[in-house]
């Protein structure tokens, strides 16, 4: 998981990731917790990315010092590759950012705002992942 996150190498950062955490609220949850360090946006949604429900909990000197629930935004920009070899995105020589726009949230299923090709939950997870 904290190579899913894609923050390990970060010194001094240390993730824990609790997912299907029981709650009496929600049922099941998942909970990412952060140690001594703010995530930047784009962290932020590669957590939603991989779980939309989850909650980020801010832990300082084992104190949760900030907790928020993450938020899918509707457009997703550059943390995601276009699997279409010939999507414009995919020129080496066009500076064009990869765009997706969220269709769905549950399950997930983007689409590029380019070549119109649908990403999966599966296809995501896999990308961010690293194969
Ligand atoms: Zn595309």
């Amino acid at each position: 998981m904290l190579k899913i996150l894609g923050i390990s190498g970060e010194e001094g950062l240390r993730v824990a990731v609790v997912m299907n955490v029981e709650s009496r609220k929600l049922g099941k949850k998942d909970i990412v917790k952060i140690e001594n360090r703010h995530l930047r946006p784009e962290e932020v949604n590669k957590i939603a990315l991989i779980a939309p429900t989850a909650t980020i909990n801010i832990v300082k000197d084992y104190e949760v010092v900030e907790k928020k629930r993450v938020e899918l935004p509707s457009i997703i920009e550059n943390i995601l590759r276009c699997p279409n070899p010939t999507c414009i995105t995919r020129k080496p020589r066009e500076p064009i950012k990869p765009r997706f726009r969220v269709l769905s949230k549950n399950p997930l299923r983007l689409q590029c705002v380019y070549c119109g090709t649908i990403l999966t939950a599966e296809d995501i997870v896999e990308q961010l992942i690293g194969g």
